[in-house]
């Protein structure tokens, strides 16, 4: 990582793939900002080099790509340099892992932090899902480069970034909970440095080198945390569902895709607003045996599930989900006795976690993330919509599954979209 390094990319190409060609894979804005420079440095270098440029104006991650640069790097018998943003990342990890290699990235935007995680984020038959795939094996950062992206891109990564807040919060009622255990080099990796990588919203909004690399650097953390758990749970709750389902859904806003960080602040706000509200209640006095007794059987979640997601792209995806993680009356007794019996502890180390809703959207404001759901075109109700879907959409638990199981999910929905909430119906924007 530095200021200007895209020279180097010959030399760390060479000594990690002797004797290879080279592949630059880059669209037609990534080719401009860095990918034409990329290819004469190596061309200079004498490595041989070819280049597969994405054939469509605007793209998503989808499977029909992953084929397309899978064939290019084969046929050409190279190696990728992957020169892009986020999705371009991904085609070429998830194509590469097909073809039994690495690669190397060359990032020009801090937008997601997918560029050295493990695994890719594709959409498959019409869902999103995330790919087992490892990282690259090298990323060359220029931050000259990644400081002349488009702000909103920017913008964009810093709520990528700051979702890993309401993020770890979720993990810890997974590991309450003991379905999925902290990983104690996932979590402090990342979590312990992130506050300082959130802290200079005006800064990374200036494209000042110093913010940009520490958001890159956040962002690239958040990659190594999700290797060393080897799945995506150190960086995304249900905060990444919100924008998974806007994906599936095609939303488009004037006409455009609206960015996986953009949609991604949505949900991080989102989950703020519960977390706060969450942190009102009091889960100390639940009476568990009344509400293990009314906690439904498998059967009337499937019920509930095929009606949920009725007229959905997939329409049985609530069902496996809740197939899979659906928890008899004995795992959520003892669920919501562990939560009773430390409700004071946990809900100080939530609160200690996650920040107010109103200092994130203050956050987002700053940097340029959106901080309402009009900005990415999509209102109140529509969001308070998908809220039940997000809870039946991933296998892992997370906090309105615990609201369900304490009885207290109806009065959250409440608290954040009714009067005075943070997303209260009757205050909806107009766009
Ligand atoms: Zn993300």
């Amino acid at each position: 990582m530095g200021e200007g390094c895209l020279s180097r990319v010959p030399a760390v190409f060479a000594a990690l793939f002797p004797g290879r060609m080279a592949m630059v894979v880059a669209d037609v804005n990534t080719w401009r900002v860095a990918g034409a420079e990329v290819y004469r440095h190596l061309l200079d270098a004498g490595i041989e080099t070819g280049v597969f440029l994405i054939p469509d104006r605007e793209f998503h991650a989808e499977w029909k790509y992953v084929e397309m640069v899978e064939a290019a790097v084969k046929g050409a018998g190279a190696v990728a340099v992957a020169v892009g943003s986020g999705v371009i990342n991904d085609l070429c990890k998830l194509s590469s892992a097909h073809l039994g290699q690495s690669y190397i990235c060359v990032p020009t935007a801090a937008s997601v932090d997918g560029y050295s995680s493990f695994g890719a984020s594709i959409s498959y038959e019409g869902v999103k899902q995330t790919f087992d795939c490892p990282a690259p094996v090298a990323i060359v950062a220029d931050i000259r480069v990644i400081a002349q992206a488009p702000k909103e891109m920017t913008a964009a990564g810093y709520a990528d970034l700051a979702a890993k807040i309401p993020a770890g919060a979720e993990w810890m009622i997974a590991d309450l909970f003991g379905t999925e255990p902290l990983i104690p080099d996932a979590w402090h990796v990342l979590q312990d440095v992130l506050d300082e990588m959130l802290s200079d919203p005006e800064g990374v909004a200036a494209g000042e080198p110093s913010a940009i690399a520490a958001l890159f650097e956040g962002l690239t953390l958040s990659g190594f945390a999700m290797q060393a758990a080897r799945s995506s749970r150190p960086a995304s709750c249900t905060d990444h569902l919100f924008s998974h389902y806007l994906d599936m859904t095609h939303h488009r806003f004037r006409g455009k895709l609206q960015s996986h960080g953009f949609q991604v602040a949505v949900g991080t706000l989102t989950m703020c607003a519960f977390f706060d509200a969450f942190c009102e209640m009091d889960l100390g006095g639940i009476d568990v045996e009344a509400l293990v007794a009314a906690w439904p059987t498998l059967e009337q979640e499937h019920e509930r599930a095929l009606k949920l997601f009725d007229g959905f792209v997939d329409p049985k995806l609530g069902y496996n989900v809740i197939t899979q993680k659906y928890q008899g009356p004995d795992d959520v007794r003892r669920e919501l006795s562990s939560v009773k019996a430390h409700w004071p502890e946990l809900r100080d180390r939530l609160r200690a976690q996650v920040y107010p809703f109103r200092k994130m959207k203050h956050l987002f404001e700053t940097v340029g993330a959106p901080s309402d759901p009009s900005q990415i075109g999509v209102t109140r109700a529509q969001l308070k919509d998908m809220v039940p879907k997000t809870q039946l959409m991933r296998w892992r638990i997370n906090l309105l599954d615990l609201s369900l199981r304490a009885g207290i999910y109806d009065a959250l929905v409440a608290a954040v979209f009714g009067p005075g909430g943070a997303w209260d119906l009757t205050d909806e924007k107009s766009f």
